[in-house]
Formats: C-alpha cells, sequence, structure tokens
C-alpha cells in the first residue's frame, strides 16, 4: 500500500505531514512530498487517517505496483 497525491487538489497546508511526518516531508512553500515508498504495516493506521483527514481530498491510498525504471529488453525479431 502507497500514498498518492494528486497536487493539483492540495492547499499546501501541510496537515498531512503533521499526522504522517515519517512518510510525508513539506517542501518549501509547505506542499507535501510523498514519496511513494511501500507504507509499513505499524503506519497504516496513520496513513488512514491522514488521507481521511485531507479537507482537499488530494491524498489516496493504493495498491499498484511501483513501474519498474529498468530500461526494456528490445523485442525479439
Ligand atoms: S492535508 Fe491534503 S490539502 Fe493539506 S497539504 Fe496534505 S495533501 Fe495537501
Amino acid at each position: 500500500m502507497r500514498i498518492t497525491l494528486d497536487p493539483t487538489c492540495c492547499d499546501g497546508f501541510g496537515f498531512c505531514a503533521e499526522i504522517l511526518p515519517e512518510l510525508i516531508d513539506l517542501d518549501e512553500w509547505g506542499y507535501p512530498i510523498v514519496g511513494g515508498a511501500e507504507i509499513p504495516q505499524s503506519l497504516l493506521g496513520a496513513a488512514r487517517y491522514a488521507v481521511r483527514s485531507c479537507p482537499r481530498r488530494a491524498l489516496a491510498l493504493t495498491q499498484e505496483v511501483a513501474l519498474s525504471t529498468a530500461p526494456r529488453s528490445p523485442a525479439p525479431r
């Protein structure tokens, strides 16, 4: 499970980073930086609370697998 952010909805007041400082940092303007790391089991409750508490519904939990950054192998001939 990971947290995702829709930056077009975020108001940048940083409430989420107060709830979940272990996973959400703020940039120099106060907007959250969501690293996309797997949420440890011990932080799942706080992560759900942060998502529910976001006043702009800018956060979500997802179970999507992160896309690989490894180069694709060439197609067979
Ligand atoms: S709580 Fe929601 S609106 Fe506020 S900074 Fe975090 S993501 Fe943005």
